[in-house]
């Protein structure tokens, strides 16, 4: 009997950002009838031991480390063509084996920062589907660099209010990172020959620049991928992201502490799972904060910037500091005023959908075209003005904008403007929603090939 029911392929790009949001995309499918199989390292699948009865299957790939892992300090070049080599190959390999099952694979989706693995997918007939962890702003401006060979002068055509200091860093500090600068554009170079383009992103909080997209390839947005039973509450199962690369064993004491702290109170601090601030900044954050009541996410790579001292004269009824969060209870917690976010893609959707507002302090990448969507478009926020000399957010612009967030004229209205993002994101998720029909197509073509 011929076999219906599709099977796709996920294979993430191997950090937290990246897997998070393909993972919950294949939650999406296996709600609506498919099995999913999710690509981890075998560094991370080693490192982490995954729940093997979790709802998507896992399968391991090598990205060549798979004894010690990448250190981020060696040659970014030689991962990528690591990556690319070894992971081909290992992903054929569990293409092979499962040709024989009762559920042979249909459909790869790859991240986006992994083109080549469009050729493997061909090799075998199967349909594919990049997907893009970014916004469609932003890649649409790397596209516009991959084709013009870079961004020659602003205004943008079609995107006009962005400025400079705008940009992703790639384009806006160009030389800093060679290889990921690479990486962005080689996104571009066969993304029209894939069955679709999957964007994490929902059509309403982008409408524009989705349109945008839309002329170049075949764009479908299936976002924001936050666990189904805090938005549209239609996958029973899907309470949380539940596959961290980090410890999270402080969770269970952060939401008591959170539950005691009145409304609206707490300035939530976090910078994501990559970004690293320079011993400087660390101080002017300690001291700005140090003014409110906060939840300081410093992970431990980043715990010997923090001032000396800190830590141990924290006043702990008014402060926390952890090493990981579980940021979606964090930022659903009536406690939380404000989020002091670096602005990566999934941080901000996470803020949006929660309805709260930000205080944007990009670091690098795609965080300063967020941190302007998230200040002058979606207006759920501010960004923190950079000290030109120093090239570093000073303590006491940190602090104003914190205030202008949390109880500024505008503060109310920024709150209202994040709430109204929630509500078009459940109804995006929803049944006929934008994204619910975005997925069903995706489906119908998974399930097909
Ligand atoms: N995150 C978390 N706890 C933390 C910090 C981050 O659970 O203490 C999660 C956050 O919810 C988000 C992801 O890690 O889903 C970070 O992704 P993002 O795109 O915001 O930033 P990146 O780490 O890729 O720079």
């Amino acid at each position: 009997m011929e076999n219906k029911r599709g099977h796709v392929l996920a294979v993430p790009y191997p950090v937290q950002g990246h897997i998070t949001p393909i993972r919950q995309f294949c939650k999406r499918l296996i709600s609506k009838g498919l099995k999913t199989t999710l690509t981890l390292t075998t560094f991370i699948f080693n490192s982490i031991k995954p729940d093997p009865s979790g709802p998507v299957s896992i399968a391991t790939i090598s990205d060549g480390y798979d004894d010690h892992g990448f250190d981020p300090s060696g040659s970014i070049h030689d991962y990528l063509q690591n990556l690319k080599t070894f992971g081909s190959k290992t992903i054929a390999d569990i293409i092979r084996k499962h040709q024989t099952s009762d559920n042979p694979i249909t459909c790869i989706v790859y991240d986006a920062f992994m083109p080549w693995a469009l050729d493997v997918a061909r090799e075998f007939g199967l349909a594919a589907a990049p997907f893009f962890t970014q916004s469609c702003a932003v890649n649409y401006v790397y596209y516009l660099s991959y084709i013009n060979h870079g961004i020659s002068k602003l205004p943008i055509k079609d995107l006009p209010f962005l400025e400079f200091q705008d940009l992703p860093s790639f384009l806006s500090a160009p030389g800093s990172y060679p290889a990921y600068f690479e990486m962005v554009l080689q996104q571009f170079t066969n993304f029209e020959k894939a069955d679709f383009v999957l964007v994490n992103t929902f059509q309403e909080l982008e409408l524009h620049e989705k349109e945008l997209l839309s002329k170049v390839c075949n764009v479908l947005t299936i976002g924001p991928t936050i666990p189904s039973m805090y938005l549209d509450q239609r996958i029973k199962s899907d309470t949380d992201y539940d596959l961290n690369l980090f410890d999270s064993k402080d969770s269970a004491f952060c939401t008591t502490w959170l539950n005691t702290k009145p409304q609206g109170s707490v300035v939530y601090v976090a910078f994501g799972s990559i970004a690293k601030l320079n011993n400087v900044q660390m101080e002017e954050l300690a001291s700005a904060v140090s003014n409110f009541s906060f939840l300081w996410v410093v992970r431990d790579s980043e715990e010997a910037k923090l001032p000396s001292g800190f830590l141990e004269t924290l006043d702990k009824d008014k402060c926390l500091v952890l090493k990981w969060s579980p940021q979606l209870e964090v930022l659903s917690n009536k406690a939380i005023g404000c989020f002091l976010t670096h602005c990566g893609w999934n941080s901000t959707m996470e803020a949006l959908t929660f309805g709260v507002p930000m205080v944007a302090m990009p670091q690098w990448t795609d965080q300063p075209m967020d941190a302007k969507y998230i200040q002058d478009v979606w207006e759920a926020g501010v960004r923190v003005k950079i000290d030109n000399e120093s090239g570093i957010a000073k303590r006491e612009e940190i602090e104003s904008s914190i205030k202008e967030v949390m109880e500024g004229e505008k503060s109310k209205e920024m709150k209202e403007n994040a709430k109204k993002w929630r509500d078009l994101a459940v109804k995006s998720l929803s049944e006929g929603g934008s994204t619910d029909v975005n997925i069903d197509t995706f489906v119908t073509t998974a399930q097909n090939k």
